[in-house]
């Protein structure tokens, strides 16, 4: 009989869906319950293509829609901004905020989160900047007051966007500073243009003491949108980044300076999975810096832990508790948290893996 079979609770599967974590890659619009976009959509009157607690299933279908003739099929990207349009003031991004840290805590025992949102689309919906981040500072503090977690806001750059809509953007971020959100980001369509465009942005966040982030490399089939965030962007890490690997001067850059990667072995359609799974473990054979995290987990239905449990038994990564341990203590060092902070989740998450896992 095997040591699982003797004592069930100390499992490796069990292990790792008790272990705490970060999450340092998750969109706000991605974690929020279909129930909860159902009523907001009631409450302010929006119309969702299908209810919204179907909605969710018809994301990326597989197989692709020129393929397939059986129900509709929706691109993650219009999905997102269906659930945009219903968040309209300000108890709005404090309900969503204050659930996507309560459901990340009581599903994947997520201790801090790194809440990404895109102003810009909310705008198109009547928003004001000030709206949405003192939603999201009262629904994080009401969280942390309720649960005794921690969780940052990092504002996105779309960039689908011109370089002088998001210089503009950061202007208003700036001009109201709010001690939870702690850096900017770079999301939507990677192909719509090179991260170039938005320096201005950038220098100006990192001015203002910002941190960045971007995502990089995930689409674009080259690794020079990974220097460009580093180099022109000033980027502290890089989300997903998986194209990194078609340069190995980049790669060997990148590990020599140890800069993080914020992967995802999922949320892409399922038939790319399998090759993300194979891009993380050469990733990390070649000694690049990885931290996992959850991206969109609502909207794809796969949390934190089952990510985690995708890297320890999935087919093409196949890491072992102790090496998933390591990435989630050391993921820390990647948060925008300050080092007295690091320090304090470091030591709790050591002493949690000392009492649980043995080391
Ligand atoms: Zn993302």
């Amino acid at each position: 009989m095997s040591a699982a079979r003797q004592n069930p609770a100390n499992d490796s599967g069990s292990l790792l869906r008790r272990a705490p974590k970060v999450d340092l890659h998750v969109h706000l619009i991605g974690c929020v319950r279909s129930g909860t976009v159902g009523e907001l959509a009631k409450k302010h009157n929006i119309e969702l293509p299908m209810p919204a607690n179907e909605l969710y299933e018809h994301i990326n279908s597989d197989p692709l829609p020129e393929e397939h003739d059986h129900g509709p099929w929706f691109g993650l990207l219009r999905v997102y901004d269906d659930i945009c349009a219903c968040l309209r003031d300000q108890e709005d991004f404090a309900r969503v905020s204050y659930e996507v840290i309560e459901d990340g805590l009581r599903i994947n025992n997520t201790r801090y989160h790194e809440l990404a949102f895109s102003p810009s689309v909310h705008f198109g919906h009547g928003v004001r900047y000030r709206t949405m981040a003192d939603g999201l500072v009262e629904g994080i503090r009401a969280a942390g007051t309720d649960y005794g977690v921690r969780a940052s806001a990092i504002v996105a750059v779309d960039r689908e966007d011109t370089g002088d809509v998001a210089r503009a953007m950061l202007e208003e971020v700036v001009a109201y500073p709010r001690e939870e959100i702690v850096g900017v980001g770079l999301d939507y369509e990677e192909t719509a243009g090179p991260p170039e465009q938005f320096a201005d942005a950038f220098v100006l966040a990192k001015r203002r003491g910002l941190h960045r982030t971007a995502h990089a490399a995930e689409h674009d089939p080259w690794a020079r949108n990974v220097t460009t965030c580093l180099d022109a962007l000033g980027c502290e890490r890089i989300d997903h980044g998986y194209h990194v690997l078609s340069d190995r001067r980049v790669v060997a850059r990148c590990r020599d300076e140890g800069i993080p990667f914020n992967v995802i072995p999922t949320t892409s359609r399922r038939a790319t999975r399998k090759w993300r799974l194979g891009a993380i473990r050469e990733m990390l054979a070649s000694g690049l810096f990885v931290t996992i995290n959850s991206d969109d987990p609502a909207l794809f239905g796969f949390s934190l832990n089952q990510e985690y449990l995708l890297a320890h038994a999935g087919d093409g990564l196949d890491l072992n508790v102790d090496e998933l341990l390591d990435i989630s203590v050391r993921a820390i060092e990647a948060s925008f948290l300050d080092h007295v902070d690091r320090a304090k989740y470091v030591r709790e998450f050591t002493e949690w893996r000392q009492a649980h896992a043995g080391r």
